[in-house]
């Protein structure tokens, strides 16, 4: 893995178009404008996402032999999520701004404080009044930082790959307008629950640019909530679950009774996610309704967890290569010891360097046993195992990797994308633009095209070929516009092989077909029997 990864050079929208043209992902309820947050997979998009499931459904669990499957109900009882805590904790800071009644997480607000050089402190208990060069007293700030001039004024800016220059280009736009002489302090970059109460109100809103109309951060519930049954009141309260988890917990008895496990092992589960939340951003990365791949893996009490713990991280990341993510996109972030929760022993993301900036892909965390112990003791319900070398009844631990199909497919799709030059047969430079999607997860596998649509012994043996392709992969039949042109549009959607049935097909003996790579854009002859051989060696 490399150390510092950089974003990904490919632009935001150059995916979402790509996307949209080629019926990737569209945005929900289009045609009323829009709902923001939520997403709608497109023909191609429904493919690769799939792939994506059945690729980790095949590797967590049917390959392997500790590791059993799970469908769980999305609304459960509620109890279930005053147990694990997000009734009372599932929150994000929230703060308006009073004026144009966006909204904010004010983790994702950043603001700093604009000092220069040598303004002149005249009062400083807690109110300074900033005199500059021209004589006239700027502002009144409330400050504590007597070593360092008084600020004058604040510049703020969202999160983005940009925050950082956006607020120094903020900062010496303020101190040009303000014609404040004298060099102006780096920039201490905060986010907004940083900010003192005294801060709030001086803060400019990013929406208007003006101080004053920022509110306090408040914690803001994220889960949907919903009402089960014709009353509509407290008693019929539920949730739609804003993580697959707990089904595995509140079923781990179940299974344990049923389905022949023996520590450690593990459940895994496949399902859609709700999450509020207040800036849903960077097109599927950040939605409301998502889907999770998220396994449970339960230990012993006395396992070596951390062990365990990093056999999972690099696992997880092995994965991720092998549906094609390149390891110079992807490196680890450990969560400092004093930002987990009481009951977290260690929690490390993989990080995916997204054009917007590097973030996380898929976290894995040694949540020790608080999870079942907290279902035991609101149930009443032992989740304990006995084990037989001590004769002992314990609560296991886990291990949880927990990863979004969506951050995935997004990151699929930025790591596969180029545009490149190329020489089409005359020899001419055009653009061809191809996503270099693993054939594992590729939503097309292969694409069957006779040289020309008129010769009908060509066509009847490419339609042979794509019937008998068809029993077993994902295949497209193409026989418009000229042969340069078909690889193009599939280069466009990432499939892996074009095989052309040509003159030499039917001419010469051994009934051999040109195989076109899309990366390499090499072709060469190939059987029926060798064709398969390949698919059945990359696709699995
Ligand atoms: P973040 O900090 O980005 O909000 P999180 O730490 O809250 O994520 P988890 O609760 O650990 O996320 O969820 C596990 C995984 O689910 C994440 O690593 C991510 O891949 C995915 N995920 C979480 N929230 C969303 C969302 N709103 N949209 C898409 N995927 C999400």
């Amino acid at each position: 893995m490399s150390d510092t990864p950089s974003p990904a050079a490919v632009s935001m929208d150059a995916i979402v178009a790509l996307a949209k043209r080629r019926g990737f992902i569209f945005q929900s309820s289009e045609i009323y404008g829009g709902f923001n947050g939520f997403f709608d997979y497109g023909p191609l998009g429904a493919e690769l996402k799939k792939n994506i499931r059945d690729c980790w459904w095949d590797d967590m669990v049917r390959r392997r032999d500790d590791v059993v499957g799970l469908e769980s109900s999305i609304i459960m009882h509620p109890k279930v999520w005053e147990a694990s805590g997000h009734v009372a904790g599932f929150t994000d800071p929230l703060v308006d701004c009073k004026v144009s009644k966006q909204r904010y997480r004010a983790d994702q607000l950043f603001f700093a404080a604009v000092r220069v050089e040598g303004i002149q402190v005249t009062q400083t208990t807690t109110e300074t009044v900033v005199s500059t060069s021209d004589g006239e007293d700027r502002a009144k700030h409330s400050h504590t930082d007597f070593d360092l001039p008084p600020p004058i004024g604040y510049v703020s800016a969202l999160e983005s790959e940009r925050t950082k220059e956006e607020l120094q280009e903020k900062a010496e736009l303020m101190k040009r307008k303000k014609a404040i002489q004298g060099k102006m302090l780096p920039l201490e970059m905060k986010d907004f629950t940083l900010a003192t109460e005294a801060e709030y109100a001086l803060i400019p809103s990013p929406a208007t640019g003006e101080p004053g109309s920022l509110t306090a951060p408040r914690s803001f519930n994220m889960m949907f909530q919903t009402n089960v049954g014709a009353m509509t009141d407290a008693s019929s309260v539920a949730y739609l679950r804003p993580e697959t988890a707990q089904g595995m917990f509140v079923d781990f008895k179940n299974v344990v009774d049923t389905g022949r496990v023996k520590l450690p092992f593990g459940i895994a589960q496949i399902g859609k996610s709700f999450r509020n939340e207040i800036t849903p951003r960077n097109f599927i990365f950040r939605s409301r309704e998502f889907e999770q791949m998220e396994m449970e893996y339960f230990i012993h009490e006395d396992a070596d967890w951390a062990k365990c713990h990093e056999e999972w991280i690099t696992w997880c990341e092995a994965w991720l290569k092998s549906i094609g993510l390149p390891s110079s996109h992807l490196t680890r972030y450990s969560h400092p010891k004093e930002k987990l929760a009481f009951y977290s022993r260690g929690t490390v993301d993989i990080m995916f360097a997204y054009p917007f900036g590097v973030q996380e892909l898929w976290g894995i965390a040694a949540r020790g046993n608080y999870d079942l112990t907290q279902h035991a003791n609101a149930s009443g319900k032992p989740q304990e195992i006995f084990d037989e070398a001590t004769k002992k009844k314990f609560v296991p631990h886990v291990i949880e990797p927990a990863v979004g199909v969506d951050r995935i497919l997004l990151a699929v799709l930025c790591a596969g994308y180029a545009e490149e030059d190329v020489k089409d047969e005359k020899g001419n430079v055009e653009k061809r633009t191809v996503l270099r999607f693993s054939p594992r997860i590729a939503p097309v596998k292969v694409a069957v095209l006779p040289l020309i649509k008129n010769k009908p012994e060509l066509v009847a043996l490419a339609q042979k070929l794509y019937a008998k392709l068809k029993r077993r992969y994902a295949v497209f039949y193409d026989e418009t516009g000229n042969i340069g042109k078909r690889y193009r549009r599939q280069d466009e959607i990432g499939t892996p092989w074009c095989v052309t049935i040509d003159f030499d097909t039917i001419e010469k003996p051994g009934e051999t077909f040109t195989l076109r790579e899309r990366d390499s854009m090499s072709q060469r002859r190939i059987t029926e029997a060798e064709l398969f051989q390949l698919l059945e060696e990359q696709v699995f």
